[in-house]
């Protein structure tokens, strides 16, 4: 089984037992996240338990590409189990990141861990290559540390205090030695406060975010999963992953020498800089990029200062209101040491500010809010507030229904303080417009980008996919833009009109199929392969001849090298379908029906003209100038359509039989018929 080391580790934390799943039994689903849901299908009787509950199962997959080679596809990890973010159903859901826990995993000889039950005293996991061990938080004193102590009082328990360089031998199975420290995943404070913002974290600042499976850790009194491996990785044609690496840099990448060309679009050319422009005042120069293992183009920043390092995109955006741009990048890193997801906060934030200027705390309101909104803007408001959704009482250690209320999220908070339904609808209309689907923040506006509006709701989650729309102010004719990414995507290459998101076209057969391929193509070959969202796919490149990036030949290509499979594209796309379906088939089982999958009010009654879609104008393409809200009959007609793509049923959205038997899920539909859930 060249790519994987051929065994995933099994944790029961009830009975204390470690027990093995061969990699075989799964490998049809090529990793991450398609393993992911396998393993969960298989192992979760009852689908409609409570993410909390102790029956939830929560995998931490690699993939065949971890520790590899493969340029920005060698160091992520997908996490899958059932949530506690969203609302009113915490959905079977996922999160990613980055660093280089995947690939110490695989060199210790596991392809994923999963975790079962639930410990009768707080654990951590030791994993020496083929040793593992679940140890007892209290002799570390590890429980009640932020992400920063844990992480350095078992880096010093597993490999000494010598400096960072020399070698250790941290034993197990086949011995061996190594210069690494120990990549662990931790929980913070929050995440064992059981806080619905709690997030992993691993080093400085690469964090599973989305889904609060640091609270889930929480509830299973699971603090850290500590790993360090001395083994390496079975690779079918080193020469051929070489090869492909060199020219996928060579025509692809970024030049060292020109690292900000002067159209700022294409992806895997992509800037080596950090992302840390959200911050105000960033300087173009005073930090280096930080990188995940094999990636060619470290996207994170480290300072002279040192604060907020390795923070990422929108956690670096968190605090715009910072006084000092010291303020704005400490912000990061107290939400990564407390273990507290910055997507959520940043959005949260805005809303908290918001309410309050409303009226919407104080005396007359019966909201006691502990924050002083005078001092927003200043490290002592952020801190405060970190801490009350850590610790959920006042952020100065007193009790307050406040920081307990704010732990379940800004917008569960909002509907128990009764502001959703209240005397300020216009305040009410912004938060639900903040928080469009299953009560989780919106990020690209879902009026405008149809993969970004629809494939969330018809999913778990914000997809957090940056494919498609990166390249909207490139200095490319957008028709050609066009051909070019529409010739790739297999099965429905060719059909330009998956891109026209004109008023006309958005709830048609075609735009139904470019959703339903960006679902597939991000099942597999980003969150089940993990090929980096921020790199990959490369449809436009401007270093590349023609603009014509290289997707559709790289990602088989780098497959193949590493596991000497055949693999086409076209065959992992299918096989994301098969994914999407099975991921579809867990939320029907957990209690979906197509009359759920619907956005808040306001977003079919407030129009938003916030960014271009692409779209036909005239029998011409251009970036549409539009203002609207999503028309409620006509997105009804869209799922229909959608569903009817999808071999599901249309009037309830309950997957087939004979679908499910088609890709090989017949055991599926046994399951979702034994539950009166299998579409006509
Ligand atoms: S682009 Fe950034 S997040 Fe992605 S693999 Fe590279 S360093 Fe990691």
């Amino acid at each position: 089984m060249n790519g994987y080391a051929g065994e995933i580790l099994r944790l029961d934390l009830t009975n204390r037992k470690v027990s093995t799943i061969p990699t075989s039994k799964y490998e049809q689903w090529g990793g991450g996240h398609g393993m992911g849901s396998a393993i969960f299908f298989d192992l979760v009787k009852d689908k409609t338990i409570d993410g909390f509950d102790p029956a939830n199962v929560v995998t931490v997959m690699t993939s065949p590409l971890c520790g590899t080679l493969v340029p920005a596809a060698g160091g992520r990890t997908e996490v899958q189990g059932i949530g506690v973010q969203s609302s009113p159903i915490g959905w079977f859901t996922r999160s990613n990141f980055g660093g280089r826990f995947s690939s110490q995993l695989k060199y210790a000889g596991w392809d994923g861990v999963v975790i079962e039950g639930k410990a009768d005293a707080p654990v951590w996991i030791d994993i020496r290559n083929g040793d593992v061990q679940i140890r007892d938080c209290a002799a570390l004193s590890l429980w009640g540390t932020d992400t920063r102590e844990c992480q350095q009082t078992i880096w010093s328990y597993v490999a000494g205090n010598d400096s960072y360089g020399d070698w250790i031998e941290p034993g197990g199975r086949d011995g061996g030695h190594t210069t690494q420290r120990p990549a662990v995943l931790t929980i913070g404070p929050a995440g064992e406060n059981l806080s619905r913002m709690g997030c992993l974290i691993h080093d400085a600042g690469n964090a599973a975010g989305q889904g609060g499976f640091g609270g889930v850790w929480g509830s299973k009194r699971l603090k850290a999963i500590s790993v360090v491996g001395t083994g390496g990785i079975g690779i079918h044609d080193p020469k051929a992953l070489l090869k492909a690496r060199l020219w996928q840099k060579k025509n692809y990448a970024f030049k060292p020498d020109d690292p900000y060309p002067s159209h700022g679009w294409g992806k895997f050319r992509g800037d080596p800089y950090p992302k840390t422009h959200y911050a105000k005042g960033r300087p173009r120069s005073g930090h280096r990029p930080q990188a995940c293992v094999g990636c060619h183009s470290g996207c994170r920043g480290r300072y002279e200062n040192g604060l907020g390092n390795e923070a990422h995109c929108t956690t670096t955006a968190v605090y715009p209101a910072g006084k000092t741009l010291d303020i704005q990048r400490k912000a990061p890193d107290l939400l990564n040491r407390y273990g507290v997801n910055g997507f959520e906060m940043w959005r949260g934030i805005e809303c908290l500010v918001g309410m309050n200027s409303s009226g919407a705390f104080g005396p007359d309101t019966g909201i006691d809010c502990p924050l002083d909104f005078d001092d927003y803007g200043s490290l002592a408001f952020i801190e405060q507030l970190v801490k009350m959704i850590t610790y959920r009482n006042d952020g100065r250690g007193n009790p307050s229904q406040f920081g307990d209320d704010l732990a379940e999220r800004f917008v569960r908070a909002a509907k128990k303080w009764g502001i959703l339904d209240g005397d300020s609808p216009d305040l009410a209309k912004r938060i639900l417009l903040t928080f469009p689907f299953w009560g989780l923040p919106v990020h690209w506006e879902p009026r405008i980008f149809p993969d970004w509006g629809f494939g969330s709701v018809l999913g778990d989650r914000d997809i957090n996919e940056h494919d498609f729309w990166y390249w909207i102010d490139a200095q490319l004719p957008v028709e050609e833009a066009v051909r070019i990414c529409t010739d790739k995507m297999v099965p429905f290459h060719g059909d330009r009109l998956m891109l026209d998101h004109s008023d006309d076209n958005m709830y048609s057969d075609h735009v139904a199929k470019f959703v339903s391929w960006h679902r597939y193509y991000t099942r597999f070959y980003k969150q089940s392969l993990l090929f980096c969202d921020d790199r990959w796919p490369d449809l436009l490149n401007p270093r590349a001849p023609g603009n014509i990036g290289s997707t559709g030949e790289a990602e088989p290509k780098f497959l193949n090298a590493v596991t000497g499979k055949n693999f086409t594209f076209l065959d992992g796309i299918e096989t994301g379908r098969k994914i999407w379906t099975l991921d579809h088939a867990i939320w029907t089982l957990q209690g979906r029906h197509r009359d759920m999958v619907h956005f808040t009010d306001p977003m079919y009654t407030e129009p938003s003209s916030d960014r271009q879609p692409l779209g036909m104008k005239d029998g011409k393409w251009e970036y549409l100038k539009v203002s609207r809200s999503i028309d409620e009959g006509r997105f009804e007609e869209f799922k229909t359509r959608f569903y009817k793509l999808q071999g599901w049923d249309t009037a309830s959205g309950f997957p087939t039989r004979s679908t499910l038997a088609d890709i090989g899920l017949g055991y599926v539909a046994d399951e979702l018929e034994a539950q009166g859930k299998l579409g006509a």
